[in-house]
């Protein structure tokens, strides 16, 4: 077995933690300024050791990553490139296990959940990227000229270079490889820093990619966490020509600043505090069904999720009353159960910080419909991160419950009237990623999403994803697009060639 499955393999069995290397010009390295530890959510137990990159590991990565772009990946084709993700998407099935493990391991979450969303779409983003390259054309203009010869524009994409790409914890292969897969579709070069909360499956796809063919230098990995440390080091780094960045919106207000540096070109996609709205009309069952999942799918920790609930008074206390019965419903525990439909948060820290929500909900008189603490769970599961899913009402609109990302699972469920009115109050946040609308009424579905300021919007469904639609935030949530030709769009440059005929 090799060195990081083994590190999983034994990491699940209990036994001594093992290390998370970083991974540059297709090598592990080891080393480091200092060393943190790799706690599992759902127990608490220290499941593995990072190394911290300093800045001199980071330059060494983003410098193999530049020698890279002159060797044989600068060099290859579309064709070719398309074949090596392939290999590469096999790959990540061939040892899926591995990946499942590690990355339950790392966020807790149930194998229930990271067996259905979390490795395969970490496998098909390779896919669908290798499609996407294959099928991509650009502009070209005849231009007339006074010696009645002509000329010929066409433009060419050109890869950006070497993409700096950091991620959060809560998707951690699905989001990374989300940008990773078209990055090296269009030809460039990444350095990836994931969370320092999960380090463990961006490790073991250096191994799939030595296995695939992929040359050394494309794809590096460097650990650590964000100021003062890995990821800052490699945001200002000036040999970095692109930065593409998920996570939350103070820290993309940060990378934009580093990026400001060198005029970088950015990709943003943050946080959220996303609304329902269920509408009288709807069919109930689909809506609840839809809103339990947004609301406490991966334990609320989704940047998709909703927090926000609108529904229409007539089936207000019938849709409450059924909402409860599903939070009740959750099942909390260990998470390679597949009995358990809950896992925790990622870390204590963060159960402190939904906490803090929790308490301030209770002090501002919200009517706590269920939850509001923490389950009494068994031994190991005692020391883990879990909180009860959640559920309010009667809370004011402008309370920080209702305006804040929680990133927990809870939401607030609010009654409303009127369509102009749910719009007005939906409408009213800072930011901006995602909405859905639950209406049998397809003109008023139109309607509404048309006027809700978001870039997804869901109607009668949560979490469908064409991986060649638009994906991003508008508003606070996030700059860009990235899926289908608008992550070609981000990771290449377009240059117009003119011929004068
Ligand atoms: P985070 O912003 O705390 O951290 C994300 C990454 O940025 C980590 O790797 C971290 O080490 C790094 N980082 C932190 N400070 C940095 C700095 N100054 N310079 C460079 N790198 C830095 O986010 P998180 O807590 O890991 O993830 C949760 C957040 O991500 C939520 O706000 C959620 O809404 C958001 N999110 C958004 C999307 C989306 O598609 N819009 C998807 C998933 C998560």
């Amino acid at each position: 077995m090799t060195s990081a499955a083994s590190s999983v393999a034994a990491a699940c069995a209990g036994a001594t933690p093992r290390r998370y290397p970083h991974f540059i010009a297709g090598r592990f390295v080891p080393e480091g300024r200092t060393e943190f530890e790799n706690i599992n959510p759902a127990t608490g137990a220290v499941v593995g050791l990072v190394p911290e990159a300093d800045s001199a590991l980071v330059d060494a990565a983003v410098r193999a990553a530049r020698a890279a772009l002159d060797g044989p990946w600068g060099r290859s084709s579309e064709q070719e490139r398309a074949a090596i993700l392939r290999k590469v998407a096999d790959g990540i099935l061939a040892r899926f296990d591995a990946f499942l493990e590690a990355e339950i391991l790392d966020t807790g979450k149930p194998r229930s959940l990271a067996s259905h969303i979390d490795i395969p779409r970490g496998a098909a983003n390779f896919n669908v990227f290798a499609d996407q390259v294959l099928t991509l054309s650009t502009e070209a203009f005849r231009t007339a000229t006074p010696d009645g010869a002509g000329a010929l524009n066409y433009a060419i994409r050109v890869p950006r270079g070497v993409i700096a790409v950091v991620c959060p914890w809560n998707l951690p292969l699905l989001l990374m490889t989300w940008k990773v897969a078209p990055a090296l579709a269009c030809g460039n070069t990444v350095v990836v820093k994931p969370s320092e909360e999960t380090p463990a499956t961006a490790t073991l796809l250096g191994e799939v990619m030595n296995a695939a063919g992929v040359p050394p230098g494309v794809y590096n990995v460097v650990h650590g966490r964000g100021e003062d440390s890995a990821g800052e080091y490699l945001t200002r780094h000036p040999l970095v020509n692109g930065i593409t960045f998920t996570g939350e919106t103070r820290t993309g207000e940060a990378i934009m600043r580093a990026a400001a540096t060198g005029v970088r070109p950015v990709s943003l996609e943050l946080g959220g505090k996303n609304a329902a709205i269920v509408f009288a009309d709807c069919d109930l069952d689909k809506a609840l069904e839809g809103v339990t999942r947004a609301v406490f799918a991966n334990c609320g920790q989704v940047c998709l999720g909703t927090e926000r609930v609108y529904v229409e008074r007539p089936i207000f206390a019938a849709f409450t009353e059924r909402l409860r019965l599903a939070a009740q419903a959750l099942r909390p525990g260990n998470p390679f159960d597949a009995a358990t439909t809950l896992g925790p948060l990622i870390s204590h820290a963060h159960r402190g910080k939904v906490l803090r929500y929790y308490a301030q909900a209770r002090a501002e008189g919200a009517e706590v419909v269920a939850g509001g603490g923490i389950p009494d769970l068994p031994a190991p599961y005692d020391g883990g991160a879990f909180i009860q899913p959640t559920i309010w009402a009667g809370l004011s609109e402008h309370s920080p419950v209702m305006r804040e990302e929680i990133f927990g699972p809870c939401c607030t469920l609010v009654p409303f009237d009127d369509e102009d009115a749910v719009l007005a109050a939906a409408n009213d946040n800072p930011y901006g990623l995602a909405a859905t609308i639950w209406t049998r009424d397809l003109a008023r579905a139109h309607r509404v999403a048309s006027r809700i300021e978001v870039g997804l919007c869901w109607v009668n469904s949560w979490f469908l994803r064409d991986l060649r639609t638009p994906f991003g935030g508008s508003k606070q949530s996030g700059i860009g697009r990235e899926g289908g030709v608008h992550s070609m769009e981000f990771y290449t440059d377009l240059r117009n060639v003119c011929i004068k005929l």
